[in-house]
C-alpha cells in the first residue's frame, strides 16, 4: 500500500481512539498527509533514508518548529517554538513523518501521567489504569497502534516505566548519547531522550538515527556511535547477566518477581551466564533523586515568569504580582511542590545538608554500578514493583507515587543506559516489564541482550 494509505490508517485510528485514550495533545494530520504524498509522488525516495515514510509521535516536551509544545502544562499551552529539537530534526532528516505530539505529566514530573494539565492518558490494556509516566502518551500511542513508534524522555524512569505498563519496548540511552538541544529542561543532569517502540529492532533503528554528538548540547558525548543494528544478531552465549539482589526484595509484587525470575531462566537457556551482584545503595536512590531533580527543576522553571514564554496573567497591578499570578495560575500542584522542595533544598545554608549530600549519594550509586559491571555485561531486574495501577490510586499520596520509581532511578542517577521490555502478564492480563541495564555507552550490548530475549 502507499505511504498515504498507511498514514491515513494511523490518523483514522487516532481519530477513533484518542478521545478515550487522550494520548495526543496535537495531531498534525494535514502536514503528515502532505509528507506522505511526497513519497507517493516520487518527490522523496522510500529507499534512501532509514525512516522513510515511518509515522512517529513525539512527546510534547520536545520543541517542534511552529508546532505547539505544551510540556503538559497550562503555562505553555500556546507556546510555539521557533526551532526543532535536534532529536526531532534528526528524525525528520531520516525521512520520518510526524503524526503529532503526545500527552505527558506536566514538565515530565510524574509516574502515572495523571499530572497533565490536559487530563490523564488511559492505559490501552485496561482503561481504568494509568499508562505510567511521564511519557504515558507516547507509550499508550505505541501500544494502541496510534503510531509506529514514539519519542519519550527519561529523567528518572519516564521511558522505562510507561513502556513496562503498556507492554512495549523503551530505551533510555546513556546520559549524553542523544542531544538534549530543544528538550525543555526538567533536571538537566538527568534528562535523556529515547525511543519507545513495538520491538527491540525498532528501538535499535531509532537509536541509530538519534544518537551522536551535537555541538549545540555541551553535555553531548563526542565518542562515535556503535552499529546498533549489527549488534542485535551478535551471539549471546557467554554474556554475563548480573542479578542485583536488591532488585528482588519483599516490596516487589509476587507476579512481577515470578516474571523476572522466568526472564532469568530464559537468559540461561539462551546461553548467558547468570551471576548474583549487589547494588547496596539502591534504597537511597529515591531520596537522592527527589532532592536532585526538584533542585534542578526549581532553577530550570524560573524562566516561566510570564515575560519570556507562555502564559501571562494580564490583569496584574504590578510586576511582582504578574510573576506571582502567572506562575501560580500556570503551574499545576506537582510542579509547584517540586519548585518549593527544590528551592528549599538550594536555599542558603541548606545546600550542604541536601543537594551536596544527595550528590554524594549519587556518586555511591554510580560506584555500585561500576563495581557490578566489573563482573558482568548487563544487569537484569524488574522495571517497577508492580504492574499498571488504577487511576487515582496514588494521586493523594506523592510519596507512594515516588516509590514506584525505586528501580528506575538508580540507572538515571548513574547516567547508564536501561531498556524496558515485555516479559509476561499478570493474572489480570496486564503487561509486566523487565529491565536490562548496561554500562556507560553499552547500548549495543543492552539491545543485543534484549533482542535475543524477545
Ligand atoms: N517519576 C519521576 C519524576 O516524577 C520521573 C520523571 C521522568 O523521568 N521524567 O520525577
Amino acid at each position: 500500500c502507499s505511504v498515504t494509505e498507511v498514514v491515513r490508517a494511523y490518523l483514522d485510528r487516532i481519530q477513533r481512539l484518542n478521545p478515550q485514550l487522550n494520548c495526543f495533545l496535537t495531531v498534525t494530520a494535514e502536514q503528515a498527509l502532505k509528507d506522505a504524498q511526497d513519497y507517493d509522488a516520487g518527490r522523496k525516495s522510500l529507499t534512501a533514508l532509514p525512516l522513510a515514510g515511518v509515522p512517529l509521535a513525539i512527546k510534547d516536551v520536545l520543541c517542534t518548529k511552529g508546532l505547539r509544545t505544551t510540556c503538559g502544562s497550562k503555562i505553555l499551552e500556546h507556546f510555539n517554538p521557533p526551532y526543532d529539537a535536534t532529536a526531532v530534526e534528526r528524525l525528520r532528516a531520516a525521512g520520518a513523518i510526524l503524526l503529532g505530539k503526545t500527552n505527558m505529566d506536566e514538565f515530565a514530573m510524574g509516574s502515572s501521567n495523571e499530572n497533565s494539565a490536559f487530563g490523564p492518558v488511559r492505559n490501552p490494556w485496561d482503561m481504568n489504569r494509568v499508562p505510567g509516566g511521564s511519557s504515558g502518551g507516547s507509550a499508550a500511542a505505541v501500544a494502541a497502534d496510534l503510531c509506529a513508534a514514539a519519542l519519550g524522555t527519561d529523567t528518572g524512569g519516564s521511558i522505562r516505566l510507561p513502556a513496562s505498563f503498556c507492554g512495549i519496548v523503551g530505551l533510555r540511552p546513556t546520559y549524553g548519547r542523544v542531544s538534549r538541544y530543544g528538550l525543555v529542561a526538567f533536571a538537566s543532569s538527568l534528562d535523556q531522550i529515547g525511543p519507545m517502540t513495538k520491538d527491540v529492532r525498532d528501538a535499535a533503528l531509532l537509536l541509530s538515527v538519534l544518537a551522536g554528538h551535537d555541538p549545540k548540547d555541551s553535555t553531548s558525548i563526542a565518542q562515535p556511535t556503535d552499529d546498533y543494528m549489527a549488534a542485535l544478531t551478535q551471539p549471546i552465549r557467554g554474556l554475563r547477566v548480573g542479578l542485583p539482589k536488591e532488585y528482588l526484595n519483599e516490596g516487589v509484587d509476587a507476579e512481577v518477581a515470578a516474571a523476572t525470575e522466568k526472564a532469568c531462566r530464559i537468559f540461561q537457556e539462551l546461553g548467558a551466564d547468570l551471576c548474583d551482584v549487589s547494588l547496596p545503595h539502591t534504597d537511597y536512590g529515591v531520596a537522592a533523586y527527589y532532592i536532585i531533580a526538584p533542585a534542578e527543576a526549581s532553577s530550570n522553571l524560573a524562566r516561566y515568569d510570564g515575560v519570556k514564554y507562555g502564559y501571562r496573567f494580564s490583569e496584574a497591578r504590578d510586576l511582582l504580582s504578574m510573576y506571582k499570578e502567572s506562575r501560580s495560575r500556570g503551574f499545576g500542584t506537582e510542579v509547584k511542590r517540586r519548585i518549593m522542595l527544590g528551592t528549599y533544598c538550594l536555599s542558603s545554608g541548606y545546600y550542604d545538608a541536601y543537594y551536596l549530600k544527595a550528590s554524594q549519594v549519587r556518586t555511591l550509586i554510580r560506584q555500585d554500578f561500576l563495581r557490578a559491571f566489573e563482573h558482568c555485561d548487563v544487569l537484569l531486574g524488574p522495571v517497577s514493583p508492580t504492574a499498571a495501577f488504577v487511576l487515582g490510586e496514588k494521586t493523594q499520596n506523592p510519596l507512594q507515587m515516588y516509590l514506584i520509581d525505586v528501580f528506575t532511578l538508580p540507572a538515571s542517577l548513574a547516567g547508564i543506559p536501561g531498556l524496558s521490555l515485555p516479559c509476561g502478564y499478570t493474572s489480570q492480563g496486564l503487561p509486566i516489564g523487565v529491565q536490562i541495564l548496561g554500562p556507560h555507552l553499552g547500548e549495543a550490548t543492552v539491545l543485543r541482550a534484549a533482542y535475543h530475549f524477545e
